[in-house]
C-alpha cells in the first residue's frame, strides 16, 4: 500500500478545488473520496492510486490552472465494491458527502467528512470473513516502567480485550498471535519506542498515533468510562493496568475519529486471563498449520478447516477463539465434553439443531450495522430470518427420538447436560421482535432505504395511500372521471392532461350539455371546454407529491423500525452468543461423528496416553485408509520422548498430532485417537529446526536458537514441547551438541522435566537413554526390501538402526550415480569407525560428555574423503584483503566500486 503523497495544488484555484483542499488537508493519509452528485470523485495522487488500483479510467479535470488534474471517479451506488478493495489493500478512505441539499445550496454545496473506512474498523459482510475475527489492536509500552498494554477489538460484533504484561516480547508475540488487522502505536521516536526487527507484523498495518492525543492516560481513562457506561476502571479489570488502559484509550479515540460518532456498541471490556487459557504462541500456531498452512494459505490443509462444522457465522467465530486459546481448566473442558457427547448420541437433534441453524445469519454484525446506520434493508430481512430461526433450534433441542412420543423432560430440557440445559433456561425466542419485523418488512426489498417500497402493506395505512396513488393515480383519476359521468349523465366527458394546468376534463360542445356548476371553465378549444374541479385537481396534487410524500414517510418508518430493532440490541446479542456456543457444540459432534473420535479424558496431572492417535489434517490428505494410527505414551519415566528414523518416515507427523490432540482435548472437542488421557497442559510450543525467517533478516539458525530459547525460558512442568530436527542449522557438531544441550537441560529442570516429543536425526543422542532419568527411545520403523526401504510409520520403541539418508535420496531421483558414490563413502566410513573399535554414538559419547574424552588417535585416511577442492581466492576478496579503508578518499572508493562493479558485478545467466 502507498499512502498518497500531498497533492500539488493548482496556484489559481476554483471554489471547489478550495473547498477539497481544505477538506483534504484534515485526511491527509486517507484517499478522499469527495461526492459530486451521483458519482465519488477522486482528484491528484489520490485519483492516480486509485485508478491503478481499481483499475478504472485516469481522466482529468481542468481546474482553470495551468495544468489539468488528474481524476477518477465512481458511481455512489457501486462505491461498497471498489472500498473493499482498497480497504482489502490496507488503505484508509476518508468519504467526503454533500451534507446539504444540492436544490436549497447557495453556491457551492457543504461538504464533510463523514466517515473514515479503514481495515480494521470494517463492519459490512463484503470486506469481512464471516467465520473469522477481524481486529483493530493497540499496542502501548513504557520502557521506563517496564509495562505495556496490547488490547484488540472487533468493531463488527463490539467484543473487545486485551492484556497487561511486564514483557515488551509477550506483547509483541500477542500482537503475532492475534493479527489485528491495523496496529495502533504510539508515535514516538525510535529511540524510546519502535518496532522489534524480530516482529513480523504479517497482514496488520502499522497506524501511528500522536502519544497526547490517544495514549494519554487520562484521556484514555475517561475514554473507558465514558463507552462502557462505568464509573470506575475496576468494573472492566482495569483498575491497575495504566498502559493497558492507554492502549483502550487508543482504540476508542481512533474509532470516534473515524467512525464520526459516538460508540455505544462496545461490549463489556473483558481483560484476557492468561491463567485460565492454554498458551499457544503465533509461532507453534504456524507449526502446527492451526489456521493457516506453511505457505500462508488458509483453508484446506489446516485444522480449523478439518474442525470446523459449524453453520453460522459467530459459532466459527467462536471455534476459532476456542482453538486460539483452549482452556486450561477442567471444569469448563468437561462441561463442553458432556455436550458434545449428547450431540453426538442424539443424532435427530443434532440433523435438527443444524437444519435450524442453517437460516440463522449473522446477527452481531446484523444488529451493529443497524445500530451504526450501515444497514441496507437486506440486513432487516436477514435478522427477521435469523429470529424465526429461534423457534426451530428451540424446537429441535426438544425433538424426540424418531419413532416416540415427546416426554415431559423432552418438554423441559431436563435430559440435557448441564450446559445446553443453562442455555435452555435463558432462552429467548425474541417473538416480539419476530412478529414486527414480520408485518413490517416486504420479503425481498430494494438494495436501498432510498429506493422505497420497504414496508408491507397494512404495515402503515398512510404509507399504502401514498403508495397507492403513486401506483394506481390514473385509475383514481378515471374513478374520478366515471363518477362525474354517471352523476351529471355526461357520457362524453373525458380526462386530459395538459403541460399548463394538468388534469382537466373535457366536454365537447357538439349536445349542448349542461355543464356541472363546480366545473372551472380553464380553456377553450376548437370544439370543447376544458374544465378543472376542485376534487380533481385536489386528487392530482396528492398524486403529483405522494412520490415525494411516500419517499419521506418511509424513511421515518424505516428509522422508526430501526430504533425498536436498536432498542432489542441486547437481547439480539444474549440470543446470538446462545445460538454460537450450540453451534460449537453441535459443530465438534458432527466431527467426531464423521471422523470417529472419541472424547478424551482430561486430568491434572502430566501423563499423556493416546492410543491409536491420528493426525486429522494429514489424515485427510492421504485418506483415512492410508493412514496409519499410533500409540503414544508419557509418564514420570517417559518424560522426555526421542523419536529417530529417516526422514519422510513420519516423525513430524507423530509429533504434532500429539500436539494437536492435546490442543482439541483442551477445547472440549473429542479427538482423534482410539483412547486419549491428556494431562493439562500450561502451554503448547512446538518447533521446527531451520525455519525460514530471511524477510526479516535473521538467518535460519538464529531463528532457531531464538526460539529454543523461549522454550527454554518459559516451558513449566505442565508444558508439552514438540522439537522437530533442533539444530539441524548448523554444522554438524554444533547442531549435536546444542540437540544435546537442550534434551539435557529439558530433563533437568528443577520443577522436573519437561513433556517433550524430540524428533532427531542424531542418532548420538540414543545413547542417553538409561543415563539421564525420564528419556525414553523410540522410532519409526523402516523395512528393508529388495534393497528398497519401505516406510512403515509405525513408532515403535528402541532407536532407529540408521539413517536411511542415502535411501531417501534416492527415492528423492538424485542420479544413480550420485547415489552409488554416497553408498561407497558410508561403506568406508563405517569401515574406519570399526577400525577404531568404536560407534558412532560412543564416539559422540566421548566427544561430548564430560570426563569421557576419546583417548585413541583419529586415524587420517585421506583416500577416503572426497577429493578436496583447491582453494583460489576470488580476486575481488584479495583486493579487499589488500585494501587500506583508513587512507581511502570517498572518491576513491567510489572509483574502486566502479571498477570492480565492472569486472564481476554482471551475474552471470
Ligand atoms: P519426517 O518428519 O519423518 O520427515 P513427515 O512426518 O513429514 O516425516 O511425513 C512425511 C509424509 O509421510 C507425510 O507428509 C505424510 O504424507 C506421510 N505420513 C506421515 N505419517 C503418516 C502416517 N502415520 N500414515 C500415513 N502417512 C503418513
Amino acid at each position: 500500500m502507498t499512502q498518497p503523497a500531498p497533492p500539488q495544488r493548482p496556484c489559481k484555484m476554483t471554489p471547489m478545488f478550495e473547498q477539497y483542499f481544505a477538506i483534504k488537508d484534515e485526511y491527509p493519509d486517507a484517499l478522499l473520496f469527495y461526492r459530486m452528485g451521483d458519482f465519488y470523485e477522486l482528484f491528484f495522487n489520490d485519483a492516480e492510486i486509485a485508478a491503478r488500483e481499481l483499475q478504472i479510467a485516469l481522466t482529468s479535470r481542468n481546474s482553470q490552472a495551468e495544468q489539468p488534474v488528474p481524476m477518477c471517479g465512481v458511481p455512489h451506488h457501486a462505491v461498497e465494491n471498489y472500498l473493499n478493495q482498497l480497504l482489502e489493500k490496507g488503505y484508509h478512505v476518508a468519504i467526503c458527502e454533500q451534507i446539504e441539499d444540492p436544490k436549497a445550496a447557495k453556491g457551492l454545496v457543504k461538504r464533510a467528512v463523514t466517515i473514515v473506512r479503514t481495515p480494521g474498523t470494517a463492519v459490512e459482510d463484503a470486506s469481512l470473513a464471516a467465520k473469522a475475527h477481524n481486529y483493530l489492536g493497540a499496542l502501548y509500552w513504557d520502557g521506563e516502567k517496564g509495562a505495556g498494554g496490547f488490547a484488540w477489538l472487533e468493531f463488527s460484533t463490539g467484543e473487545w480485550s486485551g492484556l497487561f504484561s511486564k514483557k515488551e516480547s509477550e506483547l509483541w508475540q500477542w500482537v503475532q498471535k492475534m493479527q489485528p488487522r491495523e496496529l495502533l502505536l504510539p508515535d514516538l521516536p525510535a529511540d524510546v519506542f519502535r518496532i522489534p526487527q524480530s516482529i513480523s507484523l504479517g497482514s496488520s498495518t502499522p497506524v501511528r498515533l500522536p502519544v497526547r492525543s490517544y495514549f494519554d492516560y487520562k484521556t484514555a481513562s475517561q475514554r473507558v468510562l465514558k463507552a462502557q457506561g462505568i464509573q470506575e476502571l475496576g468494573a472492566v479489570g482495569l483498575h491497575d493496568k495504566e498502559e493497558l488502559t492507554r492502549a483502550c484509550g487508543a482504540l476508542l479515540g481512533y474509532l470516534v475519529q473515524t467512525q464520526k460518532q459516538e460508540l455505544s456498541h462496545l461490549a463489556p471490556f473483558k481483560p484476557l486471563h492468561l491463567s485460565r487459557h492454554l498458551i499457544i504462541d503465533e509461532i507453534t500456531e504456524r507449526n502446527l498449520e492451526i489456521f493457516r498452512r506453511l505457505d500462508g494459505k488458509k483453508g484446506l490443509g489446516t485444522l480449523w478447516q478439518v474442525v470446523d462444522e459449524t453453520l453460522t457465522p459467530m459459532g466459527g467465530r467462536l471455534l476459532e477463539e476456542r482453538l486460539r486459546h483452549p482452556w486450561r481448566e477442567l471444569a469448563p473442558i468437561q462441561e463442553t465434553q458432556e455436550a458434545v457427547n449428547y450431540f453426538l448420541q442424539q443424532t435427530h437433534q443434532r440433523s435438527a439443531l443444524r437444519a435450524g441453524l442453517h437460516s440463522v445469519y449473522d446477527l452481531e454484525r446484523l444488529s451493529t450495522r443497524i445500530l451504526l446506520g450501515r444497514s441496507t434493508p437486506k440486513d432487516f430481512v436477514a435478522l427477521r430470518e435469523s429470529l424465526s430461526a429461534l423457534t426451530a433450534v428451540e424446537n429441535a433441542l426438544k425433538t424426540p427420538a424418531p419413532g416416540t412420543y415427546p416426554t415431559q423432560e423432552d418438554e423441559l430440557g431436563t435430559q440435557h447436560p448441564p450446559l445446553v440445559q443453562r442455555l435452555m433456561q435463558q432462552w429467548d425466542s425474541m417473538e416480539d421482535a419476530q412478529a414486527l419485523l414480520q408485518n413490517s418488512v416486504v420479503d425481498s426489498p430494494p438494495p436501498t432505504i432510498t429506493d422505497g417500497g420497504l414496508f408491507k402493506p397494512g404495515y402503515s395505512a398512510q404509507l399504502d395511500e401514498l403508495a397507492d396513488l403513486v401506483e394506481h393515480g390514473e385509475q383514481r383519476l378515471q374513478k374520478l372521471l366515471e363518477h362525474e359521468q354517471q352523476i351529471h349523465s355526461l357520457p362524453r366527458l373525458k380526462l386530459g392532461f395538459n403541460r399548463v394546468f394538468g388534469y382537466f376534463l373535457e366536454l365537447s360542445k357538439s349536445g349542448s350539455p349542461e355543464v356541472p356548476t363546480h366545473f372551472i371553465r380553464k380553456q377553450t378549444v376548437a370544439n370543447a371546454e376544458r374544465y378543472i374541479t376542485p376534487a380533481l385537481k385536489e386528487l392530482e396534487e396528492n398524486i403529483l407529491a405522494a412520490g415525494e410524500k411516500r419517499k419521506a414517510l418511509e424513511y421515518r418508518l424505516f428509522q422508526e423500525l430501526r430504533q425498536q430493532v436498536i432498542a432489542q440490541r441486547p437481547r439480539v446479542l444474549f440470543m446470538a452468543g446462545v445460538l454460537a456456543t450450540l453451534d460449537l457444540i453441535q459443530g465438534l459432534a458432527e466431527v467426531a461423528h464423521k471422523k470417529r473420535w472419541v472424547c478424551p479424558v482430561v486430568h491434572e496431572g502430566t501423563d499423556l496416553t493416546i492410543k491409536q492417535g491420528r493426525h486429522p489434517v494429514v489424515e485427510q490428505m492421504v485418506g483415512p485408509s492410508a493412514f496409519i494410527a499410533n500409540d503414544l505414551f508419557m509418564d514420570e519415566k517417559r518424560r522426555l520422548i526421542l523419536i529417530t528414523g529417516p526422514n519422510m518416515a513420519g516423525k513430524s507427523t507423530v509429533l504434532r498430532q500429539a500436539a494437536i490432540i492435546a490442543l482439541l482435548a483442551q477445547t472440549g472437542s473429542f479427538v482423534p485417537a482410539a483412547e486419549a488421557s491428556i494431562g493439562l497442559c500450561d502451554r503448547i510450543f512446538s518447533r521446527v529446526g531451520a525455519s525460514d525467517n530471511l524477510a526479516q533478516g535473521q538467518s535460519t539458525f538464529m531463528v532457531e536458537m531464538m526460539e529454543t530459547a523461549r522454550i527454554l525460558r518459559q516451558a513449566t512442568k505442565k508444558s508439552l514441547v514438540i522439537l522437530d530436527e533442533i539444530g539441524r542449522g548448523t554444522s554438524t557438531f554444533d547442531g549435536l551438541s546444542l540437540a544435546w544441550a537442550v534434551v539435557e537441560d529439558l530433563l533437568r529442570r528443577g520443577d522436573g522435566s519437561i513433556r517433550t516429543l524430540f524428533a532427531t536425526h542424531y542418532h548420538e543422542l540414543t545413547a542417553l537413554e538409561g543415563r539421564l532419568p525420564g528419556l525414553h527411545n523410540m522410532n519409526i520403523a523402516i523395512r528393508e526390501y529388495n534393497g528398497e526401504i519401505l516406510f512403515m510409520r509405525r513408532l515403535v520403541p528402541g532407536p532407529s538402526d540408521r539413517s536411511y539418508g542415502i535411501e531417501v535420496a534416492r527415492l528423492a531421483g538424485v542420479p544413480q550415480p550420485v547415489v552409488n558414490r554416497a553408498k561407497k563413502v558410508l561403506e568406508l566410513l563405517e569401515k574406519n569407525q570399526k577400525a577404531r573399535g568404536k560407534t558412532d554414538s560412543d564416539a559422540a559419547m566421548q566427544q561430548l560428555l564430560p570426563g569421557m574424552e576419546s583417548t585413541l588417535p583419529i586415524k587420517e585416511e585421506p583416500e577416503l574423503l572426497p577429493p578436496a577442492q583447491e582453494e583460489v581466492a576470488h580476486p575481488l576478496c584479495t583486493a579487499l584483503h589488500n585494501l587500506d579503508t583508513n587512507t581511502l578518499t570517498p572518491m576513491q572508493a567510489l572509483t574502486l566500486l566502479n571498477e570492480w562493479k565492472t569486472l564481476w558485478g554482471v551475474t552471470k545467466s
